[in-house]
């Protein structure tokens, strides 16, 4: 099996982590570490969207619409559905990922539960911007922070500045229990009314929750280069062969939302993997520094960043490059090269095909632009020197050739 390094920096499990005995609060682990005083584990990041929404409906029953970005995890709108609500995709600020305040504006009114300000790829997306527009209509803010458990702005994590705070332990986001989510809120009232719709609404289930334990030891075993191509490499490369981009990126999801809580096995391997997030967070940034330096050296090409004077964490670097067609052909070539290369989500929410009838049909013309020339660089430790340089190689020589096309 040849080589293949991950698409994001996760943290590797250690056999040890697998004991059945020891600490099984991750909640309290989790809100420990986070700095919060409480936090509530469900089964993933959607079902703990789908938690988040259904408390906030009983706090302001009449409200009807969820502002999202429009480019973000096509789980998103399917969860905002479930809680029956209209997804209203708001596009995004120019050049970056943050919800664009003119259009945030236009989308939210007083019929608006919640707004969506998303922290992509660690970092930490402008929050306040989001909150201000959200004052004038008594709406409420839930900082989706999957990509960014841990991040920080000034001395708070992110998902503490607005109402509600969603993280996910799913795999490929950094700490991970193979699939969990978690909710912090500040205000006690808010707080109740998660916990109380958490109690309506998750339940266990023995038969998935086994399946999911299975997979956290498919993860523990192949989460390493020598192993990964079985389970991520060839299916990749098979989506790939037939041009099959939505398979790719994984954003085939299923439209169900299941809403499980995890069982107490899985909560134990993540309050143990939880003690070394620190420290491989310092590894990551470290790395990330000097890669960011790296690839803005080249002509047009901008590493994706979060508001000034907040700390990221660098599950993988989102690179934005000068136009689509160097983009697509960077990545003809290291999407399939096994380097952990790909692309985030494959499209604005509008354009997926699986999501009409669930996302109503916008004008999101930066939020397409932003699917069309990213790519990511996974930031695993397997990423040596010697091969990063291969992809900043690849990279210069795509953007060249587009450039004499351009020129010709
Ligand atoms: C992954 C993700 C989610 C959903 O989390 P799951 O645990 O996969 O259900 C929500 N929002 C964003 C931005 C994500 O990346």
């Amino acid at each position: 099996m040849p080589v293949e390094l991950p698409p994001t920096a996760g943290v590797p499990l250690r056999w040890s982590d697998l004991a059945p005995r020891g600490e099984s609060d991750l909640a309290a682990a989790a809100a420990a570490w986070l700095g919060s005083g409480d936090a509530l584990l469900t089964g993933s990041g959607t079902a703990a969207l789908v938690v988040a929404l259904e408390a906030l409906k009983t706090l302001a029953p009449r409200r009807r619409t969820v502002a999202v970005p429009a480019y973000t995890c096509p789980l998103v709108p399917l969860a905002v559905v479930r809680a029956g609500l209209l997804p209203v995709p708001v596009d995004l600020a120019p050049d970056r990922f943050d919800l664009d305040p003119d259009a945030l504006a236009t989308a939210v009114d007083d019929d608006t539960l919640a707004v969506l300000p998303t922290h992509l790829a660690g970092q930490v997306a402008d929050i306040d911007a989001a909150r201000a527009v959200a004052a004038r209509h008594g709406t409420f803010v839930i900082e989706d922070a999957a990509q960014a458990f841990g991040a920080t702005r000034g001395d708070q994590r992110v998902g503490l500045a607005g109402d509600v705070g969603l993280f996910s332990f799913g795999i490929g986001k950094g700490l991970t229990i193979a699939a969990g989510g978690l909710l912090v809120a500040r205000d006690p009232a808010v707080r109740a009314a998660l916990h109380e719709s958490a109690a309506r609404l998750l339940h266990r289930h023995p038969l998935h929750e086994l399946m999911t334990c299975i997979e956290l030891l498919g993860y523990a075993a192949l989460y390493r280069p020598s192993m990964l191509g079985l389970v991520y490499g060839r299916p990749l490369r098979r989506a790939l062969a037939r041009r099959d981009v939505i398979a790719a990126c994984r954003d085939d999801v299923g439209l169900g939302v299941p809403l499980h809580r995890p069982g107490r096995w899985r909560a134990r391997v993540g309050v143990r993997a939880l003690a070394r997030l620190h420290a491989a967070h310092a590894t990551d940034s470290e790395r990330a520094a000097r890669r960011v330096a790296a690839l803005e050296a080249l002509p047009g090409v901008r590493v994706c960043r979060g508001v000034p004077g907040s700390s990221p964490v660098w599950p993988y670097l989102l690179v934005q490059l000068p136009d689509a067609a160097g983009r697509d052909a960077a990545l003809a070539q290291l999407w399939p090269s096994g380097l952990g290369v790909g692309r985030l989500f494959a499209r604005a929410l509008p354009d997926y095909p699986f999501l009409h009838g669930v996302v109503p049909a916008a004008a999101v013309p930066r939020a397409r632009d932003f699917a069309a020339r990213t790519l990511t660089i996974g930031n695993s430790p397997w990423l040596d020197d010697a091969r990063f340089a291969r992809i900043v190689d690849t990279l210069r020589q795509s953007l060249r050739a587009r450039a004499k096309a351009g020129a010709g």
